[in-house]
């Protein structure tokens, strides 16, 4: 098996408390206006990950949930407000928020749904115009 990597993660006061375990399927940068507008930042740091990988360890009762489209299902501290993952159960993925998981080495492949973006990162990374073919978009490319 690859690797028995352990990364920790917690809400913003501590109630809720998880570990992921294992390497993330994909990481990169969402652009969508829905993770903008839910976030109240420029852009999602996103790193996907097999629902199995996420374990919670503390805080199950205290996660609220809200879904505006069957794709995502955001989570977030009923405490504090502080934001957790998005169950993309379509994907059969849960993204965690690059930002919840400090340890994990960020390594971005791409931007996604960069049409919709504001804030454009000339990073040289692909920058697709909405998701990639095999995670049901048109895998268009658009400059960045
Ligand atoms: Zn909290
Ligand atoms: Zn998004």
């Amino acid at each position: 098996m690859a690797s028995d990597n352990i990364y920790k993660g917690s809400c913003f006061c501590g109630e809720v408390k998880f570990e992921v375990s294992g390497q993330p399927v994909a990481m990169g940068y969402c652009h969508c206006e829905s993770c903008r507008h839910w976030s109240a930042g420029p852009v999602n740091a996103f790193s996907l990950w097999k629902p199995e990988a996420l374990k919670l360890t503390h805080g199950a009762d205290s996660i609220g949930t809200y879904n505006k489209t069957p794709i995502s299902y955001r989570k977030w501290c009923k405490r504090c407000g502080g934001h957790l993952f998005s169950d993309h159960p379509t994907m059969g993925l849960v993204d965690i928020y690059a930002a919840m998981i400090p340890a994990l080495r960020f390594e971005p492949a791409l931007h996604v749904n960069y049409q919709e973006t504001v804030l454009h990162i000339r990073d040289g990374l692909p920058k697709m115009k909405d998701m990639p073919k095999q995670m049901g978009g048109s895998g268009v490319t658009v400059p960045e």
